[in-house]
């Protein structure tokens, strides 16, 4: 399976070439030349990993990948930040807001293709990464979700909903937070939407008797609980 990779720098010549290089060692790129560039083309097709240049014209890339870890929907897309500054504070500060390596220009083609190789391999997702609770198995390499060992269908922000609140149960999120981590900050969201997306994934668990576990909590939002 091809990785696809997203290169976010301003500089068109730097990005050529490394479009280049990558797409030669068989990868799948994408690019941008901004942060706002770069959120939309995350949110319409998720790339395997963020090569993320540090100096951008509108946000930072060490401000984007840090907004990008406070999401859910972007928490584990894995970043590499590319940098024209060897600093070790620097490095530091990349690796702090949750980038997972760090290149510094000028690098070879070689040697970023390794990286990008390394970093793959390192969070490929484990055979056994499925979170459980209260009956539900949600596994995060296939996607596939069972209630009580029945297949369950449900549709991709219902997904990604679930999959935040199995991964942060027993708290109380309200609707902003929810969408906040959910669905990120690209598009707005009524709270609205939240209460139809909780009813769904509600109506989907219902015939296995696992709709329980998501609740409502009066006046402050929505709580995933195991415990019934
Ligand atoms: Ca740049």
């Amino acid at each position: 399976m091809t990785s696809r990779i997203l290169v976010v720098e301003d500089e068109a010549a730097i990005r050529e070439m490394i479009g280049f290089a990558l797409t030669r060692a068989g990868f799948q790129v994408d690019e941008a030349a901004d942060a706002a560039g770069a959120r939309r083309r995350i949110f319409e097709q998720r790339p395997d990993l963020l090569l993320l240049d540090w100096m951008l014209p509108d946000v930072s890339g060490v401000d984007l990948a840090r907004r990008l870890r406070r999401e859910a929907a972007t928490s584990d897309l894995p970043i590499i930040m590319l940098t024209a500054r060897g600093e070790e504070e620097d490095k530091i500060r990349g690796l702090e807001v949750g980038a997972d390596d760090y290149v510094t220009k000028p690098f070879s083609p070689r040697e970023l293709v390794a990286r990008i190789r390394a970093v793959l391999r390192r969070v490929a997702p484990a055979e056994d990464d499925a979170l459980e609770a209260g009956g539900l198995r949600l596994e995060q390499a296939s996607h596939r979700v069972t209630c009580h060992g029945a297949p369950l269908e449900i549709g991709p922000t219902e997904y990604r909903l679930l999959r935040f609140f199995m991964s942060h149960p027993e708290r109380v999120y309200s609707r902003d937070q929810l969408i906040d981590r959910v669905w990120g900050g690209t598009t707005y969201i009524e709270e609205r939407t939240v209460d139809v997306h909780i009813r769904r994934l509600r109506k989907a668990l219902e015939p296995h008797r696992c709709d329980g576990l998501i609740q409502t909590v009066r006046g402050a939002g929505y709580r995933f609980s195991g415990k019934g």
